[in-house]
């Protein structure tokens, strides 16, 4: 297994960053198309990049200049030596040199003594050799622990020579299952037992495809414990504020449905995985008997929090909608980590770990640079996301400055990573909330406004209903009044003569007051018909109706046309006298009437009868008509153009119409 091909190699990020840039400062290449719009842009980002590995260039050069070193005396009241400038170190390019090869005269010579305070030497393919010597003067401290802080390195051998010779050796290595550690423990520990004036030599074999970092610290029992208290206490924290995000992340997806959310917790997933990793956690808790996989987590990890956090910002900032060339250029960088990812589970791991690690430096400021040209467009949910991201990169930046010696070796730039992508995590979860809050405003203003709107609609629907309806209750009363019109003569029809008597009848009865009736007939009528021809005779009807109705004063007076040319008049609360009078206003008006024939004038003359009555249960709810009628029939037999009034009480003997 140890000697398969798909060897593995854990990496931290920026040591190794680092490492790739430095090899590849003179054909770096950053990504994007030649662009007209962007070409300022991506000039800018260029520009950014070169000046950051320069940096690094230049900072790997100027480390430089230690003594070779002595034993390292282990004193009274001093509990914790880094290790790494009192080694020296001896490359073996062929990777074929022996313990016993190394630790022959000849080769001792040829060891180096280490000017890195941590012997870091990049990505190589060769097998490295450290050798430092130890001398405990202390009463007090008997057991130590030598502890290489770097979880991720393949094969470690721990040789420990006592002065008459005597070889002990220990293998470790995340080659091997977690369960064959002799500590267990995430990163790797071996125990070093010194009795007071002991001395011992240590030869350390390491071979690995990650980079080759060897942070060197021998601490004595206690002070680890007291360290390693604190390092839980802190990790715990971490993790656990990390874990909550995630879950509180993928429960509000779960409620709301955004997309957003779920690329954001697939983020934050990537990223704690990727960390687990680097810490020795993920090994020693997740996965501890597949160390294959292990190894290659790393690298898998990056890939795939990269590709989901450049997915989550073509969503977040709308790149198609606010720049879709950039967004282009971003769905490229997306299949790009996917492959990248895929690779690093196949593919030669520290050529996927470089390329993954080049590419999440450029992808990380090409990301900074779509968040501000979007802040810069007035897309205002890219505020926080610039926060995020630039509190991301300054974290970055503090520890990458930190490590050449440019910013001092405090919490801050030590552990400038984790903060700034702990701050990242939460500014960027608190720009979806910004951002779930603008929509939820913008939501409210187009309700709004659809409201303002609908009612506005409402008001002017109701207004032509309304206009509608006025007409229609308008044309219903011209409608009933026609149907109780008559159709030539425009006076009121016998039906509604016939309605009017039925009810002037009961009121009168009801009310005790007098009801008069007034049967008008046309003289000779026939003879006109039949003389002047029928036009003529309507003519005529449609002249003594306007007459008739000309004489009606009180509005409650109206005259209907009763039969061909018989008009009817109800006079309520009038007296025979009064209705006598009117009806002889009328003839006299129908008599004076001159209508036309050619150039002759056609004398017209009327009949009138007239009855009136108090009515009372007893009586004949008929008796004015035929009473009226009886009277208009003694009229015409009196030689018509004339009014007879009624004078029995009772019932006439005559009922009909005088012919
Ligand atoms: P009298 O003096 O006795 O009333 O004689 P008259 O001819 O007026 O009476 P009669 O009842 O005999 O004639 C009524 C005529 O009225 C019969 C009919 O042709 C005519 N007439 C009825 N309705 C209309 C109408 O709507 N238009 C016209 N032009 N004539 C009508
Ligand atoms: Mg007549
Ligand atoms: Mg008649």
């Amino acid at each position: 297994m140890r000697a398969s091909a798909s060897k593995s190699c854990h990496t931290s990020t920026y040591h190794d960053a680092r490492a790739a840039a430095v090899k590849t400062a003179d054909t770096t290449v950053v990504g994007g198309k030649r662009d007209t719009g962007y070409r300022v842009g991506f000039r800018r980002l260029r520009g950014l990049c070169a000046l950051f590995l320069l940096l690094a260039a230049c900072m790997v050069c100027a480390a430089d200049g230690a003594q070779a070193p002595g034993p390292v005396m282990l004193e009274q009241g001093t509990d914790q030596y880094l290790l790494g400038l009192h080694t020296q170190h001896l490359e073996d390019a062929t990777n074929s040199l022996s313990f016993e090869q190394v630790s022959s005269a000849e080769q001792r010579d040829r060891f180096i003594p280490n000017k890195q305070a941590t012997p870091n030497f990049g990505f190589t393919r060769s097998t490295y050799w450290f050798r430092f010597q130890l001398h405990n003067r202390s009463a007090l401290e008997q057991r130590w622990l030598l502890e290489i802080q770097y979880p991720v390195l393949d094969e470690i051998d721990v040789y420990q020579i006592a002065p008459d010779g005597a070889v002990s050796v220990q293998h470790s290595g995340d080659l091997f299952p977690f369960s064959q550690r002799a500590v267990k423990q995430r990163n790797f520990l071996f125990n070093v037992p010194l009795t007071q004036g002991d001395e011992r030599e240590f030869l350390i074999r390491i071979k690995t495809e990650s980079s080759m970092q060897v942070p060197l610290v021998l601490w004595s029992t206690q002070a680890f414990l007291e360290k390693n208290h604190d390092e839980q206490y802190i990790l715990g924290v971490y993790y656990g504020t990390l874990l909550a995000m995630l879950l509180y992340n993928l429960l509000i997806f779960a409620s709301i449905r955004d997309i957003n959310y779920l690329y954001y917790s697939i983020y934050i997933t990537g990223y704690i995985l990727f960390q687990l990793s680097l810490n020795g956690l993920a090994f020693e808790y997740l996965w501890p008997e597949l160390p294959g996989w292990a190894s290659r987590t790393v690298p898998f990890f990056v890939a795939a929090g990269m590709a989901s956090i450049v997915q989550f910002t073509r969503s977040f900032l709308q790149l198609r909608a606010n720049m879709p060339r950039l967004d282009d250029v971003f769905k490229f960088f997306l299949a790009f980590f996917l492959l990248v990812a895929m690779g690093s589970l196949f593919l030669n791991y520290q050529l996927m770990l470089k390329i993954g690690t080049i590419a999440t430096l450029i992808v990380s400021l090409c990301i900074f640079f779509a968040g501000f040209m979007c802040w810069r467009m007035r897309f205002k949910p890219a505020t926080f996301f610039m926060l995020a991201w630039t509190a991301l990169l300054l974290g970055m930046a503090a520890y990458i400055f930190k490590t050449y010696g440019l910013l001092p070796k405090i919490f801050l730039t030590e552990y400038g990573i984790q903060i700034g992508s702990f701050l990242e995590v939460f500014l960027l979860s608190f720009a979806l909330a910004y951002r779930f809050r603008l929509l939820q405003d913008e939501n409210e203003h187009i309700q709004h406004e659809a409201a303002e709107t609908l009612e506005h609609r409402v008001e002017e629907r109701t207004e032509e209903l309304n206009l509608a309806l006025d007409e229609l209750s308008k044309a219903n009363e011209q409608l009933k009044e026609l149907s109780n019109l008559d159709v030539l003569t425009g006076v009121k029809n016998r039906k509604f003569f016939n309605a009017k008597y039925e009810y002037e009848w009961k009121n009168a009865l009801r009310e005790k007051y007098s009801v008069a009736m007034l049967l008008i007939d046309i003289d000779h009528f026939k003879q006109i018909n039949d003389t002047f021809g029928h036009l003529y005779g309507d003519e005529v009807l449609k002249q003594a109706a306007q007459t008739i109705q000309k004489n009606l004063k009180r509005p409650l007076d109206d005259v209907a046309r009763y039969g061909g040319e018989e008009f009817a008049i109800i006079l309520p609360r009038t007296d025979k006298e009064g209705a006598a009078n009117l009806a002889e206003q009328i003839r006299a008006q129908i008599e004076l009437l001159k209508i036309h024939f050619e150039n002759n004038i056609v004398p017209i003359t009327a009949s009138i009868g007239v009855s009136a009555l108090t009515p009372t249960e007893s009586d004949d709810p008929e008796f004015l008509i035929s009473s009226s009628d009886s009277a208009l029939y003694e009229a015409k037999n009196g030689g018509r153009n004339q009014v007879k009034v009624y004078k029995k009480r009772d019932v006439p003997a005559h009922i009909g119409t005088p012919n």
